[in-house]
């Protein structure tokens, strides 16, 4: 697998770069914070496994919440790959200046009844379940959502945006589970063990919101987007990412964009056990290169060859 990519770059944006048949990966951090050992993994399987499949190896900046994310960030992203080794092919993508795409792509699938207004906040979404200890949760753990107002009548909902409410846009998933109206799935690639073919599970995610109330997208919306716009074939990711796969194949359905393969790796951890993320202070690369760690060091640690 992977000596050539199975399908062709979408062309539902209207702005998919067509390429040649090498596999494309990419690697896409959010500049919201220092890239930590665990983003070394991640950056350094797609630039190794891009080079040994004779691959293109992109970079997408994930910047969609521009409240957090900042150019010094951005700075140190690019300083600590090139420490690293890494190289990548310009142009970088930065979601940032693709809100359009991600509101054509939002506009699309509110026209076609698939999404509604949600005027709900957390803390009343976690009113309404509480007491029911049973509530089902999402795969990040949230409450799946009660449908609250999935049942507000049109004029109600019209009456709300009027009087100036913020509403984030849902989708209603039953509907859309109907409308891409088939089974749906992935080919998770091995990398050394054998592959295997993932059923997706979009229903594990509820209701979930597509565009935010401060945001005019949402990671997923703006993920399987610019997979498509960037003609990635093979996208390689953490763990933690592996149900929101269900969600992308549906959404990738419902927009008309091609199936990439996936392959979801294995998390670093810390000695508690704990996943490695900003939100945990993780160590960052240039801490540990103030330190004096080498990017040998880093490459030998996390097995890969020292370059
Ligand atoms: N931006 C995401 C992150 O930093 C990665 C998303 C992806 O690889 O699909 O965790």
């Amino acid at each position: 697998m992977m000596t050539s990519a199975s399908s062709t770059p979408a062309s539902a944006t209207g702005q998919s770069m067509s390429r040649d048949l090498r596999p494309v990966f990419r690697f896409a951090p959010s500049p919201n914070g220092y890239l930590h050992i665990g983003h070394a993994y991640s950056a350094l399987r797609n630039f190794e496994m891009a080079r040994r499949h004779d691959g293109h190896f992109l970079l997408r900046l994930e910047d969609i919440d521009v409240d957090r994310c900042r150019p010094e960030y951005e700075a140190a992203i690019f300083e600590d790959l090139a420490w690293l080794g890494i190289s990548w092919e310009e142009p970088v993508l930065r979601q940032s200046e693709h809100f359009s795409a991600y509101a054509s792509a939002v506009e699309d699938l509110r026209d076609r009844s698939l999404l509604y207004p949600c005027f709900c906040s957390r803390l009343e979404i976690s009113r309404v379940v509480s007491g029911m200890p049973e509530w089902p949760r999402d795969p990040d753990g949230g409450p799946i959502y009660p449908g609250t107002c999935r049942h507000l009548s049109q004029s109600e909902r019209e009456r709300r945006l009027a009087a100036g409410q913020h509403a984030a846009l849902r989708l209603d998933m039953t509907q859309a589970v109907a409308e891409a109206g088939m089974l749906l799935g992935w080919h998770e690639f091995g990398e050394g063990e054998e592959g295997r073919d993932v059923r997706a599970e979009p229903m594990l995610w509820g209701d979930a919101v597509l565009a935010r109330k401060d945001i005019p997208t949402s990671y997923h919306i703006s993920v399987v987007i610019d997979d498509a716009r960037q003609g990635v074939t093979d996208v390689v990711r953490g763990k933690d990412l592996f149900d929101a796969t269900s969600l992308h194949r549906l959404l990738q359905a419902l927009l008309d964009l091609p199936a990439p393969r996936y392959h979801h790796h294995d998390l670093l951890r810390d000695a508690a056990g704990q996943k490695l993320s900003k939100s945990t202070h993780a160590k960052s690369l240039r801490a540990l290169r103030a330190e004096g760690v080498t990017p040998q060091d880093v490459r030998r640690r996390l097995g890969f060859p020292a370059g």
